[in-house]
C-alpha cells in the first residue's frame, strides 16, 4: 500500500531510499522497455547504499496500491 517509513527489522529509513530505486527502475522499463534485471537491481541497491536483506526486502517485496486505493474512498 504505503511504504513504511522504516525497515521492520532494523529500523533504517527505506522510505526515502524506494522513491530514489523506484526512479531508477522506471528509467530503465522506460529506455529499454522491459523489466530490470535481478543485476541490475542489486547495483541500484549498492549505489543507494542498502546492504542488508531485511532492508532490500522491504523494497522489493513492496506493491504501490495506494494511488489505485483512493478511487474507493
Ligand atoms: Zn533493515
Amino acid at each position: 500500500m504505503i511504504i513504511p517509513v522504516r525497515c521492520f527489522s532494523c529500523g533504517r529509513v527505506i522510505a526515502s531510499d524506494y522513491v530514489a530505486f523506484k526512479n531508477k527502475t522506471d528509467i530503465i522499463r522506460k529506455a529499454e522497455n522491459r523489466e530490470p534485471t535481478s543485476e541490475e537491481i542489486q547495483r541500484i541497491f549498492e549505489e543507494l547504499g542498502i546492504k542488508r536483506y531485511c532492508c532490500r526486502r522491504m523494497i522489493v517485496s513492496h506493491v504501490d496500491l495506494i494511488d489505485e486505493v483512493l478511487e474507493f474512498e
